[in-house]
């Protein structure tokens, strides 16, 4: 069966999966929709027998129906080898009462690389599939952590380069440090004198520039985003949890068919929205948790079906979770309005013109599915701390809420479902916050003084992608003001200006 995918501003407009991977967002600021979720018409025996690699292959071909059998297995290939520092690529642990699903074994050691690591040969063979001959310059702003995936992803990927921007003052040491030491001649790392907002909108300039966009065609190129909207990355995302079962399955933890619960550590809501279409290919999940910090606007939309925006950003302990518009909930409220292109585009008109909108009962009642919930910061640093002194397994901030969050629904729901819980990143990437959760004395060492004490305290060897800023050498240093973005883009393509 083929699928279309559709947008969710116009039902007019459908397009085979690889022009939508190749567009990202729809003109009109839709994103693309499958217009049916495919089954997973596998019996659980054999996904339990299955790598990885197997499971993604089963799970992307029912989706990609326009990629050919071969160009698939070459996207997966490249993408799920030993960039990843396990052959599992993701692995399930078992801590107190729930399964750890670790997506943070690629090379940043979070979650994102489960996506990014595929997104660029997926982009490059739609690129060749739509007859596209330009090579594909993304173009992206950075506050820390998606540049870095996207960095690592899309490094000496032929047909591609990439050009990151972040505020040189507003990312961390160890976030800097681990995009301008990046290797390959395709990739190019810019600090701007200004904040991320403003980083952000030179890069939104770049895009609707027409004038522009004429320069780079005529040298061979074409910019393209690699946004967490983009259906190239939220399809790869479905794979883990189909996989995350059968390994359940496969250790005799589970009987095949037997219902789980999910717990997602949420942002932008890609992640979730994963696992919902996981769900709805057939994958037995009863409940999908739903896990914010304290910028809790999800929790606040489940639970009273206003969505609000309007409100104090808070920042965290956890910040890729400091998001107050999740842009992949969209496809969600899609869904729940029956499909209905225009009853959304309202709802979304509403959210950018007053910040917040409200879903009619109707559509409240097809979100029991969901159950969301926050912890605050203390809640977040006492699960890092209970965790490790009951089991000695360290996990991050963000998964920490998702753990404090699933903690509250036990409590409240007495539901003791085997539950699978989304591990988003490596307590090596958050070291301060996670050391000074299990004792505050910790905060008097330095970075990597920290590092090393999280690798005795874990009895976990530190990660590759740590070791190597240790010593790597700095390969960027173009620092410019953000009136100059431009020009340093056609210096680097050498377009003549
Ligand atoms: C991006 C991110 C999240 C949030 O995921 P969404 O798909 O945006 O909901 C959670 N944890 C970590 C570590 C992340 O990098």
């Amino acid at each position: 069966m083929d699928i279309l995918y559709t947008n969710t501003r116009d039902a007019s407009e459908t397009v085979p999966a690889s022009q939508a991977i190749l567009n990202g967002l729809a003109k009109n600021g839709g994103l693309y929709v499958p217009t049916v979720i495919p089954k997973l018409d596998i019996p659980v025996e054999e996904l339990a027998k299955m790598t990885y690699q197997e499971t993604a292959y089963a799970v992307m071909s029912r989706f990609f129906t326009d990629f050919t059998e071969e160009e698939l297995k070459t996207c997966i290939d490249r993408a799920y080898d030993a960039k990843f520092d396990t052959p599992e690529i993701a692995p399930l642990v078992y801590a107190d009462g729930a399964y750890y699903l670790e997506l943070f074994h690629g090379a940043t050691i979070a979650f994102k690389d489960m996506a990014l690591s595929i997104l660029p040969h997926l982009l490059i063979t739609s690129a060749r599939k739509n007859h596209v001959t330009n090579d594909i310059v993304i173009l992206t702003a950075t506050s820390g952590d998606t540049g870095k995936a996207a960095l690592a992803g899309f490094a000496d990927v032929e047909g591609t380069k990439i050009i990151v921007f972040y505020p040189k003052n507003g990312v961390s040491p160890i976030q800097e440090k681990q995009m301008v030491t990046q290797k390959g001649d395709n990739t190019l790392v810019v600090g701007i004198h200004g904040n991320f907002d403003q980083a952000q909108t030179g890069v939104k300039q770049m895009f609707s520039d027409p004038e522009l966009k004429a320069e780079l065609d005529a040298a061979g190129y074409q910019f393209s985003s690699a946004n967490s909207i983009n259906i190239g990355r939220l399809v790869p995302q479905i794979v883990y949890y189909v996989y995350a079962y059968a390994r359940l399955v496969e250790s005799g933890e589970i009987e095949a068919g037997e219902t789980i619960n999910v717990v997602v550590p949420t942002g932008n809501f890609g992640n979730i929205l994963a696992a919902f279409y996981a769900k709805n290919m057939g994958l037995p999940i009863e409940t999908l948790i739903c896990a914010s910090n304290e910028n809790k606007v999800l929790y606040d939309f489940f639970s009273t079906g206003v969505y609000d925006k309007n409100r104090e950003f808070k920042l965290t302990s956890s910040p890729s979770m400091d998001i107050l518009i999740s842009s992949n909930l969209e496809r969600l409220i899609y869904r729940i309005a029956g499909e209905d292109a225009g009853k959304n585009a309202e709802l979304m008109r509403q959210l950018s013109s007053e910040g917040k909108y409200e879903i009619t009962p109707e559509m409240r009642e097809q979100l029991s599915t969901f159950y969301g919930n926050f912890a605050d910061e203390s809640e977040t640093a006492a699960a890092i701390r209970k965790l490790y002194e009951d089991t000695g397994y360290v996990i991050d901030t963000h998964t920490a809420v998702a753990s404090a969050v699933y903690q509250k629904y036990v409590t409240e729901t007495g539901d003791h479902k085997k539950t699978v819980i989304a591990s988003t990143a490596s307590p090596f990437k958050f070291t301060r916050s996670v050391m000074n959760a299990i004792d505050e004395s910790h905060d008097a060492m330095g970075d990597f003084e920290l590092v090393d004490e999280l690798s005795r305290l874990a009895n976990v060897k530190v990660p590759r992608a740590i070791e190597e800023i240790r010593s790597a050498a700095v390969l960027h240093d173009t620092v410019c003001d953000t009136d100059e973005m431009e020009a340093v883009v056609k210096r680097f393509l050498r377009i003549r200006e």
